[in-house]
C-alpha cells in the first residue's frame, strides 16, 4: 500500500485536528482524532494513536447499520470481503452479531425451502440444490462462530483460574513470611519424620532465604 494512500477511505476525513475534534465533541460516542497517513484527520473509538487496519475494520463493522452488516456477511460468504473484514468478523467482539445474522438467514432459507416442498420440476430441483449448498456454507460459518465463542469463554475462564492460583500462591507466601519461625518448625518436623534435617538445601528448594530475610526485615512479601 502506498504510504500516502488512506487505509480507511470509508472513514470521514477532516482537514484539521480542530475540525475532527469539533465533530467528536457532538458525538454520543467517545471519539478521538488522529492523523492518518493520508494526511487528513479521522476519528477513532480507540484511546491511543492511529488504529491498525485490523482494529479499524473492527470499528467499521461495529458502527455499521444492520443492513450494512448484512451486506458484509454476504460478501464474506461469497469470498469477496476484504481479509481485514473477514478477520474482524472472526473476533469475539463481532462473532455474536455475525452468528445472529447467519442464524436469521438460515431460518429464512429454510422457510423458503418449506414453501416449495413437494414441487419437483427441474428448475425447483436446481434451485433447491443451490439453496442446500449455500446453507452448507452458512452452517460452516456457524461452526466457526461457535468455536470462536467457546475459545473466548475458555480464555476468560483460564485467565480467571490463573488469577486465582496466583492469588492463592501470594497468600501462601505472605503467610509463610509472616510466620516464618513457625513454618520453619513445621518443615523441620515434617523432614524429621522422613529422616531428614532442615538445612540450607531445604531452604534453597523452598526459596525461603528470601522469605526469611523479608520476615526479618519486616518487609511485605511480593
Ligand atoms: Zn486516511
Amino acid at each position: 500500500m502506498n504510504v500516502n494512500q488512506c487505509p480507511t477511505p470509508k472513514k470521514r476525513a477532516y482537514d484539521s485536528r480542530d475540525a475532527a475534534h469539533a465533530r467528536a465533541v457532538v458525538s454520543d460516542r467517545k471519539l478521538n482524532p488522529y492523523r492518518c497517513q493520508c494526511g487528513k484527520w479521522h476519528l477513532t473509538m480507540r484511546d491511543t494513536a492511529a488504529p491498525t487496519v485490523q482494529e479499524d475494520a473492527l470499528e467499521l463493522l461495529a458502527a455499521m447499520t444492520d443492513e450494512q452488516f448484512d451486506n458484509c456477511v454476504t460478501a464474506e460468504l461469497h469470498g469477496s470481503a476484504t481479509p481485514e473484514t473477514a478477520a474482524a468478523l472472526r473476533t469475539p467482539d463481532m462473532a455474536p452479531r455475525w452468528g445472529a445474522v447467519l442464524k436469521r438467514r438460515l431460518a429464512t432459507m429454510q422457510a423458503e425451502l418449506a414453501l416449495k416442498k413437494g414441487v419437483d420440476d427441474l428448475a425447483t430441483k436446481q434451485w433447491r440444490a443451490s439453496m442446500v449448498r449455500r446453507m452448507g456454507f452458512i452452517h460452516g460459518r456457524q461452526i466457526e462462530v461457535n468455536s470462536i465463542m467457546k475459545a473466548a469463554l475458555h480464555q476468560a475462564q483460564t485467565s480467571e483460574q490463573q488469577l486465582r492460583t496466583r492469588a492463592a500462591n501470594a497468600a501462601k507466601r505472605r503467610l509463610v513470611g509472616a510466620h516464618f519461625a513457625e513454618y520453619r518448625e513445621y518443615v523441620t518436623e515434617e523432614l524429621a519424620r522422613r529422616g531428614l534435617q532442615f538445612d540450607d538445601r531445604t531452604e534453597e528448594v523452598e526459596g525461603l532465604h528470601d522469605q526469611e530475610r523479608r520476615a526479618r526485615d519486616g518487609r511485605p512479601s511480593t
